[in-house]
């Protein structure tokens, strides 16, 4: 491709619009362009690198049998209906109507359309297993779309889902598309931690996401040396046991009057005290039913660590009426005093809490010197809290290490959550009725290549791995109106072309800073230089993007020397095997 023939329009200055470096850099490489909150255009250079994201999703899922289909961006609201999701999704869907006035929504995920598919067209468990896929544009009403493409309201997904008619079936492919997923992300020059996560409301049983590092991402991940991982919301660790607590000094329950002091912040500038000596309780619903749970009041409650311990279904913070009739007091001054010991779940931190202060399920007023045993009963003492920098390992009892973290992909066992829900059935061996067995697995793609660019850039721009570059090398004469320079430049250019090298040419008669500056933000893995000096010497400049010194190479052998480089670069980043451990479930 002649640069000079390229729609680019490559910026010095960062644009206000953006906060991250991926966003600013792909922005200012002529990559992306902003057209409303969250939505953008691909320009051709960022196009290209998608394209290449994808091949590489494509080999891979088909290297483990997977059929590419494509299903509609639009979903008839009936599908949906089928699930309760259309309801469950809440604002997160895209809803809209036709002239007739009947519902559609715009897909985030594409349960409901597959397994209508597979009820359909699979009828024999001698079809089985079977695994389809798509590379297709998502959409998701985010609040806050931010970051540019890394949490964007219209985004492009890899999803396959798989059917099977055993556990065992499903538990093989599962096994399948973590191995891949690591091979996708490794060829994309990322190096991943699949960690533990929740499967939230997608549902199903035993899932893992697959985590890139980086200090701007949303996510943060609990890893330990022993190769456990888990995200925030899955991060268990290891309870301490201690001795039980000696108290003091004989102190007794005393009320207090602390007049609209309903939070912890509040709580400890009007006392005075720290706020690991007061205890957090809060009233949730879970599965109709009320419930007091119980942290250190500097601690944060884990939603679905407490819906796991519980058992529940679903849980939700209760709202002041529902806290009133439960405990008799409001919103800001619960506690567990005079509770009945069922409703009462606690962190295995209160038992060892001394003479601390809690709400006294009445308006402005809260309890001093209350202990656990003589003041209150705990009927179900559970994890319940965030892990937090310095907790242990619980199954070696390391200190976990708390990373900041990008999600890239998801894979989820889903069981038969989905083909219940729509009596999805096939025919197994003695001709019975039979339920599909499924999993599911997403990769987002824009994704990538945003969290590529932010682990692999530097001051002058981004820098490519070779598999995902928009072009693998550049060419480009010092002055491009000198005949000689032109002339040689023109003649490598074709040559790599020929030899299927993936090459741009910088024919524009533009100042050679300018022309290195766009080299370098752009991020093109390989430049040849062919400047005036050099090939009086028979000589050209050859230099990585990722290394300082430029070596100068033969004009006759540089075309064969690039090969070679892209050969072995593209090598080193398959090889990964040294790496990898296979799926722990
Ligand atoms: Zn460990």
């Amino acid at each position: 491709m002649r640069v000079s023939k390229m729609l680019t329009h490559t910026l010095k200055e960062d644009p206000q619009e953006a906060e991250v470096m991926s966003h600013k850099l792909m922005i200012r490489a002529g990559m992306l362009r902003r057209v409303s909150s969250g939505i953008y255009n691909y320009l051709p250079l960022g196009w290209k690198v998608i394209r290449k994201v994808m091949d590489i999703i494509r080999e891979e899922m088909n290297a483990i049998e997977g059929q590419e289909l494509l299903m509609p961006a639009m979903n008839p609201r009936e599908l949906w209906e089928e699930t309760g999701r259309w309801e469950e999704m809440g604002d997160n869907l895209f809803r809209l109507k036709d002239r007739w006035g009947r519902d559609y929504c715009l897909g985030m995920t594409h349960e409901e359309v597959i397994t209508d598919i597979a009820r359909k067209e699979i009828q024999s468990y001698k079809d089985l297993p079977i695994m389809l896929y798509q590379i297709q544009t998502k959409f998701r009403d985010e609040p806050r779309p931010r970051a540019g493409v890394m949490r964007g309201r219209e985004f492009i997904m890899k999803d396959a889902y798989s059917f099977h008619d055993s556990d065992e079936s499903l538990d093989e492919k599962y096994r399948d598309n973590y191995r891949a997923y690591w091979r996708i992300f490794a060829r994309c020059g990322m190096e991943t931690v699949p960690v533990k996560a929740d499967p939230g409301p997608i549902g199903g049983t035993d899932n893992h996401e697959f985590m890139v590092l980086s200090p701007v991402g949303e996510d943060t991940v609990f890893l330990c040396e022993c190769g456990n991982g888990a995200n925030k919301e899955m991060a268990y660790f290891k309870d301490e046991e201690k001795d039980p607590p000696v108290r003091s000094k004989e102190s007794s329950r005393e009320k207090i009057h602390t007049p609209g002091v309903s939070t912890i912040e509040k709580l400890c500038k009007s006392l005075k005290i720290s706020a690991d000596r007061f205890m957090k309780a809060i009233v949730y619903i879970a599965d109709g039913k009320p419930i007091m749970a119980i942290v250190r009041g500097d601690r944060d409650i884990n939603q679905v660590k407490l819906r796991r311990g519980l058992g529940v279904k679903t849980l939700a913070m209760a709202n002041d009426d529902e806290i009133l009739k439960f405990t008799g007091g409001h919103l800001g001054f619960s506690g567990p005093v005079g509770m009945d010991p069922s409703v009462v779940v606690a962190d295995p931190e209160i038992k060892y809490m001394v003479d601390t202060i809690c709400g006294a399920n009445e308006k402005d007023y809260h309890f001093r010197n209350v202990n656990p045993g003589t003041d209150f009963t705990v009927g179900k003492y559970i994890q319940i809290r965030d892990a937090v920098e310095g907790d242990k390992c619980p199954e070696c009892g390391k200190v976990l290490d708390a990373k900041r973290s990008i999600e890239l992909g998801h894979i989820f066992k889903l069981g038969r959550k989905y083909s219940n829900d729509m009596k999805a059935t096939f025919l197994d061996d003695k001709s019975e009725r039979k339920t599909f067995i499924m999993g599911c697995y997403g990769i987002g793609v824009t994704r990538i290549v945003a969290a590529v660019i932010e682990t692999h850039n530097d001051k002058n721009g981004i820098i490519w791995p070779i598999s995902i570059a928009p072009y693998e090398c550049l060419v480009m004469p010092v002055m491009y109106n000198d005949d000689e320079q032109r002339g040689i430049s023109e003649e490598i250019y074709k040559k790599l072309k020929e030899k299927g090298i993936d090459v741009a040419y910088d024919d524009r008669d533009s100042r050679p800073g300018f022309k290195f500056k766009d080299a370098d933000l752009i991020g093109y893995p390989l430049r040849v230089i062919v400047g005036k000096k050099a090939i009086k010497d028979g000589l050209v400049e050859l230099k990585l993007r990722d290394e300082k010194e430029a070596q100068m190479v033969k004009i006759e052998e540089v075309v064969d020397m690039i090969i070679d480089i892209i050969k072995v670069e593209k090598t080193k980043l398959m090889s990964f095997s040294d790496r990898f451990e296979e799926c722990p479930c």
